[in-house]
């Protein structure tokens, strides 16, 4: 499961910190728990489950149920906190919260890692297919499924000290 180093990503005290900085600015309220689940998914290498959330919350000790977390989650949501990895049925803390922007997400098939990249010109070439053919676009997931760089290694290095030396 677990696969190290997630890469760009901020600390997780860090990420909290500009997330409740972002609340603040724009008059919401990042209550209590709301700040839980944010802080848990924050820390979070691979994306959770409402249930695997839940199950956090509760092991702290606070009083919760489902209805609680999915309301958070959706405030989340809405505040660009937290994205929605809908192959998995699954939620993952924003690492870059202060850009409004469309991401793209990168799922390690092998440890579950998950990434998010930017391409504007990616985003705005599907526009244009799909305004070409008189579709107006609302909303778009992109997930694209293989190995993390880490997983991707470990496999080339296994493969490598499997193959017998051929050479001579
Ligand atoms: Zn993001
Ligand atoms: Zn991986």
């Amino acid at each position: 499961m677990d696969c190290g180093n997630p890469g760009e990503k901020d600390s997780p005290e860090a990420l909290v910190a500009v997330a409740e900085r972002l609340c603040a600015r724009r008059g919401q309220r990042f209550t209590p728990v709301r700040r839980e689940v944010f802080t848990i998914l924050a820390h979070a290498r691979s994306p959770m489950t409402a249930y695997q959330i839940l199950d956090r919350v509760l092991t702290s000790g606070r009083e919760s149920g489902p209805p609680t977390v999915y309301r958070a989650l959706d405030f989340l949501q809405q505040q660009h906190l937290v994205h929605r990895v809908e192959s998995r049925n699954a939620f993952l803390a924003c690492v870059n919260p202060e850009a409004h922007h469309d991401c793209q997400l990168l799922i390690c098939t092998d440890c579950g890692t998950t990434a998010e990249v930017q391409s504007r010109t990616a985003m705005a070439r599907l526009s244009a297919a799909a305004k070409a053919v008189g579709f107006s676009v609302s909303g778009a997931v992109v997930e694209l499924t293989g190995l993390c760089a880490r997983c991707r290694t470990a496999l080339l290095g296994f493969a490598s000290r499997r193959r017998p030396d051929r050479a001579g």
